[in-house]
Parts: structure tokens; C-alpha cells; sequence
């Protein structure tokens, strides 16, 4: 019985190498977080050893006493959060989860209605070569081109025109809030349901810093570990009455054996999202996102061709919109990474460069906020972007700002207790 280290070198160099990454560098991708060292010691634990098929109470093995425990206070804390008459936390990702939420509600060739991956959209909400896409025939819905707001009017046009059976409401980058009761109106004038997938602003939501789309969705789906902070892992919300169908399409639908020890992490991320440390941390990280979008919109940085996509932002994210730009969104994605700073590069709506290249960044707060990060912190990471993006940068303002990157991350320090693989 080895422990890592001595079992398997190779693994757990690779491990510490990642943690040092991870502690040295300013992590900006919107879709990551840091989950706290409690959530990574339950997903680490003995359960990971259970099948437990079936539901608490209802399982087709053996022994799930324990886990009937762990997966009920997921399931009651998740409700609880978000208002929601039932859960089902098995989904093994935020894909599987809109997977199963489709199985449960659609027949293969329905119509559905779901925003362009190009205008921020997910891959699972009607891409062409992902299952949604390959099963349903899907509708694709848009941004509008003036103000880059979803175009409500469009949405009501193509729902009264196609009739589809569900409305899939919910995006991987876009700066605003959606309007839910204007998708739950639409959605009643065709007799459609309305999915809202919140995986990017759930721990908005659970902050009560976001509308909630529960009271509006028949299902709502979300990952566990972005804004929320969990473990890698997806959730399905519902009404009461359509909880029997979601069950059935995860298990025996989609999925075999749950993660009973993804399950007890999610139930500890749930138990941190309700506390009042957790909406000021979300807060925070709000607050470091309209920071960053106002210095984005700064002089030197326009002068750059460089803008903020929508003007500012609601949420935990900002997409930069290198159009006018010399700059593409791979380069800048290379300039920060060079620093110190990891972002991804992004398509924006109307983007006239290949999507592997692009001309957008989406900038994320939580994972810094996560870490500590005050509003004077976010402002000097703010600022140093702008200084990486706004001018050329010469070997010696590259090492200027690295420096100013370094000072942020010794300033808040990550995991500090975590100094060898799989300490927690
Ligand atoms: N839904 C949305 C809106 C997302 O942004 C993502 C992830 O990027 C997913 C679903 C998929 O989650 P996962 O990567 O866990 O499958």
C-alpha cells in the first residue's frame, strides 16, 4: 500500500508539477475554479470503491447504507439552494447532464431551439456533431449584431415558426443576464419546454446575485465546478412531475454506476455555496469582472482596436472583442499565458477569424476571487492585462509584468497546506 509517490512516480510528479502551475499562475479561465481542500478529500475518499445502481433507498446492490446518506444530502442541499421541487445529482458532467435532461423530455428528431455556439452557445445546445445535434433537429437562435444582446424577438419568430418541443435557454460566453420570463412566455406560446442550462452562473444564482431560473425552467441543469466551485460534475433540477422521467434517463438512460464520491463532494461544495462566505466570495468576483471590463474599456486599450463585448458585464466573465485589433485571440491568449495569466481564446458573435484562431478572450473572475483576491487586487490584474494586450511587449515588459503576476500570486497564497500530490 504505497502511497502515490512511491507507487507511481511518474503520476505524482505530474500532479505536484500541475499544483505548482496552479499556485504560481493567475488562473482566468471563466469556466475554472479552485475547489477547497474538504470537497477534494471527499472525492479522494473510500467511495469511490461503491456501486450503488439505483437511487438512495431504492439500489440494486448491496451495502448503500452509507451512500444512500451521502447522495440524500446532495440531493436535499441542491434543492435547497435553488429552490427546486427535485434533483437528480448523478449526471457525471454538465454534457451528461443536458444529455439526460434531452433523453428524458425529447424523442429523437424534435426541434430544438438553443443559442449558436458561435454566439456563445454550448456544444450540447445544437452543435452539429455533438449528440445534440446529431439527434435533434435543432434551431439555432442568435445575438443580435447592434447591441450583442440575445435577440429576444428572433427567439419568438423561430419558436413560432418551427414549433420546437424544448427551449434550451443558458450560454458558455456571454456578459449578460438572460430573460427568463420572456423564454418562459415563448415557450408556453408553443407549447415548448424550457430548459435553462446555468452551468456557467449557478454560484451567482446560489449567491442570490443572478435571477434564478428555477421558478420559470420545467428543468434546469449546471455543472458543479465552475462558479459553484465543486467538484467536476453536473446536476439536474426539475418539477416534481417530470422527476420520474429525468431519474430514468440518467440511470438506466445515459449512466450506470453514480460517482458516489463526486456525489459527497458535490454535497460539500452545496453545503460552502450556502454559506455567507461563499455570496461575499461571489460578490467579489463580480465586483473583479466590472473592474476589469472598465479598464478593458480604458483609452490606451481602445486604441489598441481592443473593446469589451456588450460595454461591461452582469457576471463573472468578460469576452474581449479583438475584431478592430491587430492582436487575433490565439496571440493574446499566448501574451497573457507568457506572463503568468491563463485565459482562453474565444469566438465572439459575427467573428471574421477561424474559430482556432478567433478574435475574443473570455476572461473569468471566480477562480481568483476563490483565491482572495480583493477589488484592489483585481484592479492591478486588470491593469497588467491591459498593459500585455493594449501595446507590443518587448522582453523587458514582459518580465515587468511576470513580476507584478508573481507579486499577485504570492499575495494570495492557493492551497498552502497542499505541498505534495494528493495532500489534501
Ligand atoms: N453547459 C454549459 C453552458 C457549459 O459551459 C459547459 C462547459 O463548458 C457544459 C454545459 C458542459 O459541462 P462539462 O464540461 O462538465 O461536460
Amino acid at each position: 500500500d504505497l502511497p502515490l509517490a512511491g507507487l507511481d512516480p511518474e503520476i505524482s510528479d505530474a500532479i505536484d508539477a500541475e499544483l505548482r502551475r496552479q499556485q504560481s499562475t493567475l488562473e482566468m479561465i471563466a469556466s475554472e475554479n479552485f475547489a477547497p481542500a474538504a470537497v477534494m478529500q471527499a472525492q479522494g475518499s473510500v467511495l469511490t470503491n461503491k456501486y450503488a445502481e439505483g437511487y438512495p433507498g431504492r439500489r440494486y446492490y448491496g451495502g448503500c447504507e452509507h451512500v444512500d446518506v451521502v447522495e440524500q444530502l446532495a440531493i436535499d442541499r441542491v434543492k435547497a439552494l435553488f429552490g427546486a421541487e427535485a434533483a437528480n445529482v448523478q449526471p457525471h458532467s454538465g454534457a451528461q447532464a443536458n444529455a439526460a435532461a434531452m433523453f428524458a423530455l425529447l424523442d429523437p428528431g424534435d426541434t430544438i431551439l438553443g443559442l449558436d455556439l458561435a454566439h456563445g452557445g454550448h456544444l450540447t445546445h445544437g452543435m452539429r456533431i455533438n449528440f445534440s445535434g446529431k439527434l435533434y433537429d435543432v434551431v439555432p437562435y442568435h445575438v443580435r449584431e447592434s447591441d450583442l444582446r440575445v435577440d429576444m424577438a428572433e427567439v419568438e419568430r423561430l419558436a413560432r415558426e418551427h414549433r420546437p418541443r424544448m427551449i434550451v435557454a443558458g450560454w458558455s460566453a456571454y456578459p449578460r443576464h438572460l430573460d427568463f420570463a420572456e423564454f418562459r412566455r415563448i415557450a408556453d406560446l408553443v407549447g415548448a419546454y424550457l430548459m435553462v442550462d446555468m452551468a456557467h452562473f449557478a454560484g451567482l444564482v446560489a449567491a442570490g446575485l443572478h435571477p434564478n431560473p428555477v421558478p420559470y425552467a420545467d428543468v434546469v441543469t449546471t455543472t458543479t465546478h465552475k462558479t459553484l466551485g465543486g467538484p467536476r460534475g453536473g446536476v439536474i433540477l426539475s418539477r416534481a412531475d417530470l422527476a420520474k422521467k429525468i431519474n430514468s434517463a440518467v440511470f438506466p438512460g445515459q449512466q450506470g454506476g453514480p460517482l458516489e464520491h463526486v456525489i459527497a463532494a458535490k454535497a460539500v461544495a452545496f453545503k460552502v455555496a450556502a454559506s455567507d462566505a461563499f455570496r461575499e466570495r461571489q460578490q467579489r468576483g463580480l465586483d473583479g469582472a466590472r473592474t476589469l471590463a472598465a479598464r478593458l474599456s480604458a483609452d490606451d486599450v481602445r486604441r489598441a482596436g481592443i473593446s469589451v463585448l456588450t460595454g461591461g458585464t452582469d457576471v463573472h466573465l468578460v469576452l474581449v472583442d479583438l475584431r478592430d485589433s491587430e492582436l487575433d485571440g490565439q496571440q493574446a491568449e499566448d501574451q497573457l499565458h507568457r506572463i503568468g495569466i491563463t485565459v482562453n481564446r474565444n469566438a465572439v458573435p459575427f467573428d471574421p477569424r477561424p474559430p482556432m484562431v478567433s478574435s475574443g478572450l473570455r476572461i473569468g473572475t471566480p477562480a481568483l476571487a476563490t483565491r482572495g483576491f480583493d477589488l484592489a487586487a483585481f484592479a492591478e490584474v486588470a491593469d497588467i492585462i491591459a498593459g500585455a494586450l493594449a501595446a507590443p511587449m518587448s522582453d523587458d515588459r514582459a518580465a515587468e509584468l511576470r513580476g507584478r503576476v508573481d507579486n499577485l500570486a504570492g499575495k494570495f497564497p492557493l492551497y498552502p497546506h497542499l505541498t505534495r500530490a494528493n495532500g489534501a
